[in-house]
Protein backbone atom coordinates (compact mmCIF):
# COMPACT_ATOMS: atom_id res chain seq x y z
CA UNK A 1 0.00 0.00 0.00
CA UNK A 2 1.10 3.70 -0.45
CA UNK A 3 -0.53 6.19 0.34
CA UNK A 4 -0.38 10.38 -0.12
CA UNK A 5 -1.02 12.19 2.67
CA UNK A 6 -1.45 16.29 2.30
CA UNK A 7 -2.16 19.01 4.33
CA UNK A 8 -0.80 22.70 4.86
CA UNK A 9 2.03 23.05 6.84
CA UNK A 10 1.23 22.69 10.47
CA UNK A 11 -1.86 20.23 10.16
CA UNK A 12 -0.33 17.25 11.54
CA UNK A 13 1.52 15.51 8.17
CA UNK A 14 4.29 14.35 9.88
CA UNK A 15 2.14 13.51 13.44
CA UNK A 16 -0.30 11.05 11.05
CA UNK A 17 2.45 10.19 9.07
CA UNK A 18 4.34 8.68 12.10
CA UNK A 19 1.13 6.81 13.38
CA UNK A 20 0.00 5.19 9.71
CA UNK A 21 4.10 4.19 9.63
CA UNK A 22 3.62 2.32 13.12
CA UNK A 23 0.51 0.73 12.43
CA UNK A 24 1.18 -0.24 8.53
CA UNK A 25 4.46 -0.76 8.25
CA UNK A 26 5.36 1.84 5.86
CA UNK A 27 8.06 4.00 5.29
CA UNK A 28 7.47 7.62 5.35
CA UNK A 29 9.33 9.93 2.78
CA UNK A 30 9.20 13.06 3.88
CA UNK A 31 10.61 15.21 1.12
CA UNK A 32 10.73 18.44 3.62
CA UNK A 33 12.81 16.18 5.83
CA UNK A 34 15.39 14.74 3.35
CA UNK A 35 15.88 18.46 2.37
CA UNK A 36 16.71 19.51 5.67
CA UNK A 37 19.13 16.47 6.00
CA UNK A 38 21.05 17.83 2.78
CA UNK A 39 20.95 21.43 4.72
CA UNK A 40 22.26 19.33 8.25
CA UNK A 41 24.47 17.48 6.39
CA UNK A 42 25.79 20.49 4.01
CA UNK A 43 26.10 18.83 0.93
CA UNK A 44 26.02 21.00 -2.07
CA UNK A 45 22.27 20.32 -2.68
CA UNK A 46 21.71 21.24 1.18
CA UNK A 47 23.95 24.53 0.10
CA UNK A 48 21.82 25.20 -2.93
CA UNK A 49 18.79 25.12 -1.49
CA UNK A 50 19.36 26.36 2.52
CA UNK A 51 17.95 29.84 1.31
CA UNK A 52 15.09 28.50 -0.48
CA UNK A 53 13.66 26.52 2.41
CA UNK A 54 14.18 29.29 4.77
CA UNK A 55 12.05 31.88 2.69
CA UNK A 56 9.57 28.87 2.84
CA UNK A 57 9.69 28.80 -1.12
CA UNK A 58 9.41 25.36 -3.44
CA UNK A 59 12.63 23.74 -4.20
CA UNK A 60 12.59 22.81 -8.04
CA UNK A 61 10.45 19.69 -8.96
CA UNK A 62 13.61 18.20 -10.54
CA UNK A 63 15.02 17.99 -7.17
CA UNK A 64 12.65 16.42 -5.22
CA UNK A 65 11.86 14.12 -8.51
CA UNK A 66 15.27 12.83 -7.42
CA UNK A 67 15.57 12.39 -4.20
CA UNK A 68 11.90 10.40 -4.37
CA UNK A 69 12.88 8.26 -7.38
CA UNK A 70 15.72 6.75 -4.85
CA UNK A 71 13.23 5.37 -2.78
CA UNK A 72 10.00 4.26 -5.18
CA UNK A 73 12.74 2.53 -7.46
CA UNK A 74 14.28 0.50 -3.98
CA UNK A 75 12.17 -2.93 -3.53
CA UNK A 76 12.43 -2.73 0.03
CA UNK A 77 10.13 0.31 -0.23
CA UNK A 78 8.16 -1.43 -2.59
CA UNK A 79 4.53 -0.94 -1.72
CA UNK A 80 5.36 0.52 1.36
CA UNK A 81 5.35 4.50 1.45
CA UNK A 82 4.04 7.34 2.24
CA UNK A 83 4.53 10.13 0.78
CA UNK A 84 4.68 13.70 3.37
CA UNK A 85 4.98 16.30 1.43
CA UNK A 86 4.77 15.13 -2.35
CA UNK A 87 3.54 15.98 -4.58
CA UNK A 88 3.04 19.69 -3.76
CA UNK A 89 2.14 20.89 -7.22
CA UNK A 90 0.12 19.24 -10.37
CA UNK A 91 3.43 18.65 -11.94
CA UNK A 92 4.42 16.46 -9.00
CA UNK A 93 1.51 14.48 -8.73
CA UNK A 94 1.55 13.72 -12.36
CA UNK A 95 5.32 12.57 -11.88
CA UNK A 96 4.89 10.67 -8.86
CA UNK A 97 2.20 8.46 -10.46
CA UNK A 98 4.63 7.89 -13.55
CA UNK A 99 7.96 7.19 -11.49
CA UNK A 100 4.90 4.39 -9.30
CA UNK A 101 4.07 3.07 -12.48
CA UNK A 102 7.57 2.67 -13.71
CA UNK A 103 8.07 0.34 -10.78
CA UNK A 104 4.57 -1.11 -10.39
CA UNK A 105 3.15 0.40 -8.37
CA UNK A 106 0.68 2.65 -7.56
CA UNK A 107 -0.95 4.89 -5.02
CA UNK A 108 -3.58 3.45 -2.78
CA UNK A 109 -5.36 6.27 -0.93
CA UNK A 110 -4.51 10.08 -0.53
CA UNK A 111 -5.43 11.61 2.60
CA UNK A 112 -6.10 15.18 2.68
CA UNK A 113 -5.88 17.01 6.00
CA UNK A 114 -8.09 20.03 6.14
CA UNK A 115 -7.18 22.52 8.97
CA UNK A 116 -7.62 26.32 9.17
CA UNK A 117 -5.44 29.38 8.90
CA UNK A 118 -5.89 30.13 12.16
CA UNK A 119 -4.93 27.16 13.46
CA UNK A 120 -2.02 26.32 11.84
CA UNK A 121 -1.09 30.07 13.02
CA UNK A 122 -1.41 28.84 16.52
CA UNK A 123 0.23 25.68 15.62
CA UNK A 124 3.23 26.69 14.47
CA UNK A 125 4.07 29.60 17.09
CA UNK A 126 3.58 25.96 19.66
CA UNK A 127 5.66 23.94 17.09
CA UNK A 128 8.37 27.00 16.68
CA UNK A 129 9.45 26.13 20.62
CA UNK A 130 9.81 22.56 20.20
CA UNK A 131 11.35 21.70 16.63
CA UNK A 132 13.29 25.41 16.28
CA UNK A 133 12.92 25.04 12.50
CA UNK A 134 14.02 27.94 10.37
CA UNK A 135 10.79 28.50 8.74
CA UNK A 136 8.83 28.37 11.37
CA UNK A 137 7.60 31.94 12.05
CA UNK A 138 3.85 33.53 11.82
CA UNK A 139 4.68 35.71 8.63
CA UNK A 140 6.51 32.34 6.91
CA UNK A 141 4.08 30.11 7.99
CA UNK A 142 1.48 32.13 6.63
CA UNK A 143 3.12 32.42 3.09
CA UNK A 144 3.05 28.28 3.19
CA UNK A 145 0.02 28.01 3.94
CA UNK A 146 -1.15 30.46 1.09
CA UNK A 147 1.27 28.47 -1.53
CA UNK A 148 -0.28 25.13 0.01
CA UNK A 149 -3.80 26.98 -0.94
CA UNK A 150 -2.86 28.00 -4.57
CA UNK A 151 -1.17 24.61 -5.56
CA UNK A 152 -3.90 22.36 -3.59
CA UNK A 153 -6.80 22.57 -5.93
CA UNK A 154 -5.63 20.99 -9.16
CA UNK A 155 -4.11 18.20 -7.38
CA UNK A 156 -7.32 17.96 -5.16
CA UNK A 157 -9.19 17.62 -9.01
CA UNK A 158 -6.42 15.10 -10.20
CA UNK A 159 -6.99 12.73 -7.27
CA UNK A 160 -10.62 12.83 -7.15
CA UNK A 161 -10.89 12.09 -10.87
CA UNK A 162 -9.17 8.63 -9.82
CA UNK A 163 -11.69 8.37 -6.58
CA UNK A 164 -8.41 8.17 -4.31
CA UNK A 165 -9.14 11.36 -2.27
CA UNK A 166 -10.09 11.11 1.13
CA UNK A 167 -10.68 14.30 3.30
CA UNK A 168 -10.43 14.15 6.89
CA UNK A 169 -10.81 17.11 9.08
CA UNK A 170 -6.96 18.45 10.74
CA UNK A 171 -9.32 20.65 14.00
CA UNK A 172 -9.78 17.69 15.95
CA UNK A 173 -7.35 15.81 18.49
CA UNK A 174 -4.41 13.36 17.07
CA UNK A 175 -6.44 10.40 18.29
CA UNK A 176 -9.27 11.64 16.90
CA UNK A 177 -7.30 12.28 13.69
CA UNK A 178 -5.73 9.06 13.70
CA UNK A 179 -8.65 6.96 14.20
CA UNK A 180 -10.37 8.24 11.24
CA UNK A 181 -7.09 8.16 9.17
CA UNK A 182 -7.12 4.14 10.44
CA UNK A 183 -11.29 3.88 9.13
CA UNK A 184 -10.65 5.04 5.59
CA UNK A 185 -7.21 3.00 5.63
CA UNK A 186 -9.46 -0.11 6.56
CA UNK A 187 -11.66 0.69 4.21
CA UNK A 188 -9.55 0.28 0.72
CA UNK A 189 -7.99 -2.74 2.79
CA UNK A 190 -11.70 -4.20 2.34
P1 LIG B 1 7.71 20.50 4.78
O1 LIG B 1 8.58 19.89 5.83
O2 LIG B 1 6.92 19.47 4.01
O3 LIG B 1 6.84 21.59 5.34
O4 LIG B 1 8.67 21.18 3.70
C1 LIG B 1 9.58 22.20 4.07
C2 LIG B 1 10.11 22.90 2.83
O5 LIG B 1 10.80 21.97 1.98
C3 LIG B 1 9.06 23.52 1.92
O6 LIG B 1 8.64 24.80 2.36
C4 LIG B 1 9.81 23.59 0.60
O7 LIG B 1 10.77 24.62 0.60
C5 LIG B 1 10.59 22.27 0.60
N1 LIG B 1 9.79 21.16 0.02
C6 LIG B 1 9.28 20.07 0.68
N2 LIG B 1 8.61 19.27 -0.16
C7 LIG B 1 8.67 19.86 -1.38
C8 LIG B 1 8.14 19.53 -2.67
N3 LIG B 1 7.39 18.44 -2.86
N4 LIG B 1 8.41 20.37 -3.70
C9 LIG B 1 9.16 21.47 -3.53
N5 LIG B 1 9.66 21.86 -2.34
C10 LIG B 1 9.43 21.07 -1.27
Amino acid sequence: MNIVIFGPPGAGKGTQSQFIVNKYDLHQLSTGDLLRKEIKDKTKLGNDISSILNSGNLVSNQIVSDLIEKYISNPIYKSRLIFDGYPRNLNQAKNLNSLLTKSDQKIDIVLKLSVSLKTIKKRISERKNLEKRADDNEAIAVKRYQMYEKNIDPIVGFYKETNLLKVVNGETSISKISGEISRLIEGIKG
